[in-house]
């Protein structure tokens, strides 16, 4: 399969994403029993996995989207994105952060530290993909769909410049 310039390889079928889905679905639905939480999907990656782990819960629950911006800093710190997009009064809230894929971690800590400070009453990640290779910050993700290597990987939401998140399947750039 060739997205624009690249070659990428068949990575995890379609039917074994939702399999996993439900299932961490399922831990939701039990975890939040008697709860109402809150998902806040990060745009644009993780829209498809936000609609089918919703789509697998069977509490009350609500959604919202944030995005964080493509800010760079110039403190020599590094990257440094700002949360925007939230709309909603999330003191007091069960958050879950759903998230396609956590790679070096900086973009989840730093969204953790931000949602912190409003004052949520619980906290916690879904993520649909894991580089746990390349993760550099301590966090604790409480629902990983897969723990995968250090490839760049396409579809389900994810994309290549732009491209690719149409695809049902996961592909990874062949070698
Ligand atoms: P982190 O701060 O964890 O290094 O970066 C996470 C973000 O980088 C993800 O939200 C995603 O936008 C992007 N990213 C990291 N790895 C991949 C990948 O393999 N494929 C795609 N499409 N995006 C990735």
């Amino acid at each position: 399969m060739i997205i624009k310039d690249k070659e990428f390889v068949p990575y995890l079928e379609s039917k074994r994403i939702q399999e996993t889905i439900s299932q961490l679905a399922s831990r939701i639905n039990v975890d939040y029993a008697g709860k109402t939480p809150l998902l806040l999907a990060v745009l644009n990656g993780s829209f498809m996995f936000a609609a089918d782990l919703m789509r697998n819960l069977n509490i009350p629950v609500e959604i919202s989207f944030i995005r964080l911006s493509s800010y760079k800093s110039t403190r020599s710190s590094g990257r440094v994105k700002e949360l925007i997009g939230l709309e909603e009064n999330i003191f007091g809230r069960h958050l879950i952060i759903v998230e396609d894929i956590v790679d070096t971690g900086l973009t989840m800590r730093h969204l953790l530290n931000e949602l912190q400070e409003l004052g949520p009453k619980s906290l916690e990640v879904a993520t649909l993909l894991h580089k746990s290779e390349a993760t550099k910050e301590v966090i604790d993700l409480k629902y990983v769909g897969f723990v995968i290597p250090k490839k760049f990987v396409v579809g389900y939401g994810l994309d290549y410049d732009g491209q690719g998140r149409n695809l049902n399947d996961i592909y990874s750039l062949a070698n």
